[in-house]
C-alpha cells in the first residue's frame, strides 16, 4: 500500500457515501487517494441487527466499486478476520505505510469520532486532519446554534416554521402554503376494521446483487450471534437505487402519506410491511440521498397535482422539520445527552427486545417486523417500543443502545434524541413538551394488535389485564407530583385521582410484578 506521492487522502466514513460532497471539493485523482475502512468496534459496540452491519458493509463496497469505476484510487480495508477493533487504529497503522501530506475528511456525524478525527489531528506523527462541513444538512452548527439563542424551549414547531420561511418551502407570499403550518388534523386516521386498502403499493424491492450477497453470507458467518436476520434484506444501496426508492415512495406512497402515518396493522406481508412510509431514511443517512431532492420531489408531486397538500406538508415537516432538529439537538447536547435520566429511570431492558418472544401482541408484532428487516415505522418505535420501555422505567441509557443497535437506519445523531428526547422524555421536556404516553386503549385504536392479544386493552387488573395500561397509570402514580400541575398532563393525573385506591393499589402491584419479570 505504499505510496509516497500521496497529497491528500480523503477518508470516506461508513455514512458519508457522497461522491459530491464537501471532501471531494478539489479531489484530483493524479494526486489524491480514498481510505475507506470496515471496522469490526464500529459493528460491534452495540449488539447491532443483522441487517443494519450488511446495509453500511454493501453500501460502504457498492461506494468504492463506484469511485474506483471513476478512476479514484481507494485503499479500502475489508473486515477480516484480523481486522482493527477501532477505525481509527486501523487508519494509524496505514498512514504509516501511505503517508499523505493531509487527511480530509467531512466532519463526522457522531460525537465520538469527530473527538476520534480532533485527536488525530493534534498528534505530531500524524498528518493534519481537516474537517470540512456537511452539507448534507439544510440547517448549519451555527444557524441552529442561532436559532436556539435564548429559547428556554426549543420547540420543533418553531424550527420547522422557521426552516420553511428560510428555505421558502411550501410558501406562497410568506405564508404558509393552505393557510396553515400544520395538517396533523387531516392525517393520522387508523385503518378500517378490514385493514389497509386492498391496493396498498408495496415498496421498491432491491435484489441483493453478487457483492452483497457477499457481504449477507460474511455477516451470517461472522456475526452469527447478533440480533434480526437478513432473509428479506432489500434495501436501497447505491445513490441509483436510493433515487428509485425516493421516485417509488412519491409515485405510490406519498398521496396517501398523511393519511396513514400513525396507523399499524399486523398480516401485511414483507413487501408491505412499512404501509404508506417512506422508508428512506437509511438512504438518507448514508447520504446516498439529498433532504433537499427528497423535499424538491414531494413539492414537486404537489405542485403536479399527485400529492394531496395534508400530505406532502406531513412529510416535508418529517424531513425538514424533525430531522433537521434533532440533529441540531444532538450536537447541542452532546457529550452527555445519553446520561439524561430526568425521570430516574433504572429498570434493566427486558430480554425480549431482542428476540420478540412476549405474549404481548403489540410488542411482538413490532419486534418481529424491526428483526425481520431492521425497521419499525415511527409510531411502532414511538408509541410501542419506545412507550413500553418509558412505562416500565427502563434505564435510558440500555433502550438507547438497543435503538442504536436494532435499525438499520440507526445512526446516533438521529437515534439519540429521538430516544432520549422525544421517546424516553429523560431530558426532562427539552424536545417534548410531555412524555409519549398512552394506555393500550390508544394501541386499539391504531391497530389491530389488540385483537391478536391475549390481553385486553381496557382491562386493569386481573389476567387479562394490559401491560400497557397498568404500566400507564403505575407511571403516573410514580411521577403524580412532577406532573400534577403539568398544563397537557395534568387532566390525566386528575383522571389518576379519580380511580378507586384498591383498583390503583392492585394495579401498581402488578406493574411491579411486571418490572420484576
Ligand atoms: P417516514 O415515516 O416515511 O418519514 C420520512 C422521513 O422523515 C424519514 O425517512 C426520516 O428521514 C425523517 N424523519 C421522520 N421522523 C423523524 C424523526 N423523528 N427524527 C428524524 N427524522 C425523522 N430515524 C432515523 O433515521 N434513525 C434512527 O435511528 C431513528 N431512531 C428513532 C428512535 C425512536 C425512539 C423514534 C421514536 C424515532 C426514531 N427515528 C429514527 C425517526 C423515525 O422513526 C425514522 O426516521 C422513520 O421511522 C424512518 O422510516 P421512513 O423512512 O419510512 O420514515
Ligand atoms: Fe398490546 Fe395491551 Fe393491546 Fe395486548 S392488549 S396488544 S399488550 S396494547
Amino acid at each position: 500500500m505504499s505510496d509516497s506521492r500521496l497529497r491528500n487522502l480523503v477518508v470516506v466514513l461508513g455514512d458519508q457515501l457522497d461522491a459530491h460532497s464537501s471532501a471531494f471539493e478539489d479531489f484530483d485523482a493524479s494526486r489524491d487517494a480514498v481510505w475507506m475502512a470496515e471496522a469490526l468496534g464500529e459493528a460491534t459496540h452495540v449488539w447491532s441487527h443483522k441487517a443494519r452491519i450488511a446495509l453500511f458493509f454493501a453500501a460502504m463496497r457498492h461506494f468504492r466499486e463506484h469511485l474506483r469505476q471513476r478512476g479514484v484510487r481507494v485503499h479500502y480495508r475489508q473486515l477480516d478476520r484480523r481486522a482493527h477493533d477501532q477505525l481509527i487504529d486501523a487508519l494509524r497503522t496505514d498512514l504509516k505505510q501511505l503517508r499523505p501530506e493531509k487527511l480530509i475528511l467531512v466532519e463526522p456525524g457522531e460525537w465520538r469520532l469527530r473527538e476520534a478525527f480532533r485527536e488525530l489531528d493534534a498528534d505530531d506523527d500524524t498528518p493534519p486532519v481537516a474537517l470540512r462541513e456537511d452539507r448534507h444538512f439544510l440547517c448549519s452548527h451555527d444557524d441552529f446554534a442561532d436559532w436556539m439563542r435564548g429559547r428556554r424551549q426549543p420547540r420543533m414547531e418553531h424550527f420547522y416554521r422557521w426552516m420553511r420561511q428560510r428555505h421558502d418551502v411550501l410558501m406562497e407570499a410568506r405564508q404558509p402554503r393552505g393557510g396553515r403550518w400544520n395538517f396533523d388534523t387531516d392525517n393520522r386516521e387508523s385503518f378500517a376494521s378490514d385493514g389497509p386498502p386492498a391496493d396498498m403499493p408495496g415498496h421498491q424491492r432491491f435484489q441483493p446483487d453478487a457483492l452483497t450477497r457477499e457481504v449477507i453470507a460474511q455477516v451470517n458467518e461472522q456475526f452469527a450471534d447478533h440480533p434480526g436476520t437478513l432473509e428479506h434484506f432489500d434495501w436501497p444501496l447505491t445513490r441509483v437505487q436510493a433515487q428509485h426508492a425516493l421516485d417509488d415512495f412519491i409515485t405510490h406512497r406519498l398521496p396517501q402519506f398523511g393519511r396513514w402515518q400513525d396507523a399499524m396493522w399486523q398480516g401485511a406481508d414483507v413487501g408491505h410491511h412499512a404501509l404508506y412510509h417512506a422508508r428512506l431514511s437509511a438512504a438518507m443517512n448514508l447520504k446516498l440521498l439529498h433532504p433537499d431532492e427528497v423535499i424538491s420531489a414531494a413539492c414537486q408531486a404537489l405542485d403536479d397535482g399527485h400529492a394531496p397538500l395534508a400530505a406532502v406538508e406531513g412529510f416535508v415537516r418529517q424531513v425538514l422539520g424533525w430531522r433537521e432538529y434533532v440533529r441540531g439537538l444532538y450536537w447541542q447536547r452532546m457529550p452527555g445527552f445519553a446520561d439524561n435520566n430526568a425521570l430516574q429511570a433504572h429498570a434493566r431492558l427486558p430480554d425480549f427486545y431482542w428476540t420478540g418472544d412476549t405474549d404481548m401482541n403489540c410488542l411482538r408484532q413490532t419486534l418481529g417486523d424491526t428483526l425481520a428487516h431492521g425497521y419499525a415505522h415511527h409510531i411502532q418505535r414511538l408509541m410501542v417500543t419506545g412507550l413500553y420501555a418509558l412505562l416500565l422505567g427502563v434505564e435510558p441509557v440500555q433502550i438507547h443502545a438497543w435503538y442504536l443497535a436494532i435499525y438499520v437506519d440507526a445512526v446516533e445523531w438521529v437515534e439519540l434524541p429521538n430516544v432520549i428526547g422525544m421517546s424516553q422524555w429523560a431530558d426532562g421536556g427539552v424536545m417534548a413538551s410531555k412524555p409519549y404516553i398512552a394506555t393500550g386503549k390508544y394501541i386499539d385504536r391504531m391497530s389491530n394488535y389488540c385483537r391478536g392479544c391475549r390481553f385486553r386493552p381496557a382491562a386493569t387488573t386481573g389476567p387479562r389485564a394490559c401491560p400497557v395500561t397498568v404500566l400507564y397509570w403505575d407511571f403516573l402514580a410514580r411521577h403524580r407530583q412532577r406532573f400534577a400541575g403539568h398544563p397537557r398532563l395534568g387532566l390525566q393525573v386528575r383522571n389518576l385521582e379519580r380511580r378507586d385506591a384498591q383498583e390503583l393499589a392492585a394495579m401498581r402491584r402488578q406493574a411491579d410484578a411486571l418490572r420484576e419479570r
